[in-house]
This record gives C-alpha cells, sequence and structure tokens, in this order.
C-alpha cells in the first residue's frame, strides 16, 4: 500500500451521511462525478435510522383543511422512492427492505363523523381508500376495533437497509473523519481540511443534519440558520405486538400518536410512537412520565393488545431543519448556494431526492461538469449508525 498522500481531489465533497448526503452522493456517482462524503459518527446514524421511515406524500398535511401548495410538492415522492426500490428511478435501490406498501389513517371511534367530509373532499379523493376487515393492519384485526382506517398512497421503508444500500452505492468515496478546517485560496473555499488530509473540490456540500451550524460557523458564514425541533419519542418491543403502520388522528391538525413498526434482532416487533405524542407536552415529561402517558394511550386505542411483557424506553432527538419564522412548516428540501458552498437539510426522510435535485440543479447552474479527478486511495471507512431500538432494547 502507498501511503496516504496529503491532498485529494474530487468534484464534489459532501459533509454528512445521512440520507441527504448518501442519496445525493449516489446521484452524483451515477451521473459520473467524482465524489466523497465525510462522516464523523456513522452513516445514518443522526435523524435518518432514527426516523420512522415513513414516505409521506403529503397526506397528513391535507389535515390542516384544504392541501397547500407545499404538499404538492412531495405529492411525488411516494412515485420516485417506489421507481428507485423497484430498480428503475434515480437509484437502484433494489434490496432495500420494504416495511409496508402503505401507511394508513386511524380514525378511532367517535371522531370519524368529523372527518366525512375532509375524506370526500376533493384534495383527498383517489388519494385514500377506506379498508376493512382482514385488510386493516394486523394489529387492528380485532373484534373489539371500532373506527375508520384509511389506506394512504404512502410506503415505510426500513432506513438501515436503505442506509446500507445507499453505503453500498458510495463505492470508495466513504471518509471517516473527526476535524474538519476549511482551506481556503485568495478569499475563496477551495476545499476542506479532513483530519489533516487536503480535499479540494470543485463543489462542497454540507448536508450534516444538526452539525451544519456548527460547519457554517467553522467556515465563517452564519446564515442559514438553522433550527432545532426536539421529540421525545417512545418505544415498544414485545412479542404480542403486530405490525401496524398508522396516523392514530386526535382531532387536532397533527396525529395523536404516529405509529410504525420496526423489525428487533430477535424476531420480535418493535413499535415506535411519534406524533403529537412526542411533541411539546411529550418533550417537557420525564421518560418515566413519557412511558406512562403512551401505556394509557395504547391501552385506550388498543385494550386487545397484551403489553404485559412489553419493554419500553424512550428516545429524545431534534428534528434539524432551516430556521422559519413563525410556524411554517417546512415541506421541501432546502438548499442555499454561497460560492462553491452548497447547505442544506432535506427536512424529511422522504425528501432526499428533492434535496439531490436542488444541488444537481445548482451544479447545472454554475456549469459544474465531472472532472478527471484521480482514483482515491483506500479511506477509512465510518461505521453504520445503529437504531434506537438496537441502543436502548437490547
Ligand atoms: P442526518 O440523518 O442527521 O445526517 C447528518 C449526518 O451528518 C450525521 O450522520 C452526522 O453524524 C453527520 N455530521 C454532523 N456534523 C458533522 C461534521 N462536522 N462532520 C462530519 N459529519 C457530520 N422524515 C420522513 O420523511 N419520514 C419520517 O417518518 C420521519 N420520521 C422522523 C422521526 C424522528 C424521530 C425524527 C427525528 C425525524 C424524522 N424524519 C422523518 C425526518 C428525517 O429523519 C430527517 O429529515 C432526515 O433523516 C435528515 O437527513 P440528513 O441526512 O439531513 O440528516
Amino acid at each position: 500500500r502507498s501511503p496516504m498522500p496529503s491532498v485529494i481531489s474530487t468534484d464534489v465533497l459532501i459533509v454528512g451521511a445521512g440520507v441527504a448526503g448518501l442519496w445525493l452522493n449516489a446521484r452524483l456517482r451515477r451521473q459520473g462525478f467524482s465524489t466523497v462524503v465525510v462522516e464523523r459518527e456513522s452513516l445514518g446514524g443522526g435523524q435518518s435510522v432514527k426516523s420512522q421511515g415513513i414516505i409521506h406524500g403529503g397526506a397528513k398535511y391535507a389535515l390542516h383543511g384544504a392541501l397547500t401548495g407545499a404538499s404538492e410538492a412531495i405529492a411525488d415522492m411516494p412515485r420516485r422512492w417506489r421507481e428507485a426500490l423497484a430498480g428503475d428511478g434515480e437509484l437502484d435501490l433494489r434490496g432495500v427492505r420494504l416495511l409496508s406498501e402503505a401507511h394508513y389513517l386511524w380514525s378511532p371511534g367517535t371522531l370519524a363523523g368529523n372527518l366525512t367530509s375532509f375524506f370526500a373532499s376533493k384534495a383527498v379523493r383517489g388519494r385514500v381508500d377506506q379498508v376493512k376487515g382482514d385488510q386493516l393492519p394486523p394489529a387492528l384485526q380485532d373484534p373489539r376495533f371500532k373506527g375508520k382506517v384509511y389506506r394512504l398512497a404512502e410506503l415505510v421503508v426500513d432506513v438501515p437497509s436503505l442506509i446500507e444500500r445507499l453505503a453500498d452505492l458510495a463505492g470508495d468515496g466513504l471518509l471517516a473523519g473527526q476535524v474538519i478546517e476549511p482551506l481556503f485560496e485568495n478569499d475563496e473555499l477551495i476545499g476542506l481540511r479532513v483530519d489533516g488530509l487536503d480535499i479540494h473540490a470543485q463543489r462542497i456540500v454540507f448536508s450534516a443534519g444538526s452539525g451544519n451550524a456548527d460547519l457554517l460557523a467553522r467556515v465563517g458564514i452564519s446564515v442559514p440558520a438553522q433550527q432545532l425541533r426536539p421529540l421525545h419519542m417512545v418505544l415498544v418491543k414485545g412479542p404480542t405486538l403486530k405490525p401496524l403502520y398508522a396516523h392514530c388522528l386526535g382531532g387536532g391538525p397533527k396525529p395523536r400518536i404516529t405509529v410504525t413498526t420496526h423489525p428487533a434482532a430477535n424476531g420480535e416487533w418493535v413499535w415506535y410512537l411519534g406524533g403529537d405524542i412526542a411533541e411539546a407536552d411529550g418533550v417537557a415529561r420525564e421518560p418515566a412520565e413519557q412511558i406512562a402517558v403512551a401505556k394509557k394511550e395504547l391501552g385506550n386505542l388498543l385494550p386487545w393488545v397484551d403489553l404485559n411483557q412489553a419493554q419500553w424506553a424512550t428516545l429524545r432527538v431534534n428534528r434539524a431543519e432551516p430556521a422559519q419564522s413563525g410556524l411554517v412548516r417546512p415541506d421541501n428540501a432546502f438548499l442555499a448556494d454561497q460560492g462553491r458552498l452548497l447547505v442544506g437539510w432535506p427536512t424529511k426522510l422522504a425528501l432526499a431526492p428533492d434535496f439531490s435535485d436542488r444541488v444537481l440543479q445548482a451544479l447545472e447552474q454554475d456549469g459544474i461538469k465531472p472532472g478527471n479527478a484521480p482514483a482515491l486511495p483506500p479511506l477509512p471507512r465510518p461505521p453504520l449508525g445503529k437504531t434506537a431500538w438496537e441502543q436502548l432494547l437490547p
């Protein structure tokens, strides 16, 4: 092996190997760009493998009333993911595990009346179908179940297997690196020094999730500003759990609980609970209180599920996004352009394709084409990120 050189060059240098950086990286490589992705911890181990894996198509936002323009922008994401998962889309994601072909809207009993006009509205027609009997999600198939369930044209992916596939598509371009310093030439950012290795690039992309703010500070830039929105998620694991992928509605604009179901190593299922229960009030609760609230909710909603042997845990995690004024919810991928530096957040796992579109557009606008970067030396590779249940409910 030849010794590590002290300078390398690449077309696009990406910092942060969550879904945004890895998806972008795979698309760039497919188009012939040379790339390096720097990750300081683990692949997908930030927000991505802690997410619920729902590929939203915007139906949830329709609950606010009319579909907004923003929810139309997200409407195409399920199709793009489906094509990629089938191997004939923008990436070849065959082999990634699909957890559910659909996500469901679940209206427990009493609420159904309020929703009739919503489901009859033009915005929703064709996007959702009511399901009954053996079409219901397995966890809701019980004689005691009352209420209504609608199937959304959204899917749920197993994020660890997604990250693993995207890491394969990254080839030799993944670099485990901790200390990042900017490299300037005539006041222009020309690359980054990563643990002493100088990497020159035509373009540099920060897709480091909540790490973007610190990276921007390091290169001496203060915009775009970042906001963090905390969540306090609940995990339940047990031998009696059956699959459920649903927003349980509570009458407000946000689902009362959003349940997704994930495979644990011992063949059991883990229910991962987000939605309103994990927002502000949930964030303010101590873990034991949060678990008590979740137990009570599940006891009311699913009294036929025996949770006596279940193990419980909670996870605090922040969503990182561009700062928004007021209550505007970021519903699109966001990208800002500063000379050779591009920085952004997908704002949703589902919007990773939209994030890479925006970067590709920026490259095209600036006339950036694949160069003739020499082959990379062997680089130290970051490990795969661990899920919350692997860490908390082993
Ligand atoms: P991350 O996955 O956070 O990746 C950023 C990476 O950058 C990390 O690996 C980090 O270690 C690395 N990094 C940071 N700083 C540095 C540095 N200085 N140098 C090198 N590397 C660095 N979205 C959906 O569409 N559907 C869902 O169901 C869903 N559920 C969610 C549930 C929860 C609990 C949370 C928190 C989010 C959820 N989201 C969901 C949102 C989604 O997870 C995020 O929008 C998405 O994963 C962000 O991807 P990312 O690549 O930008 O960030």
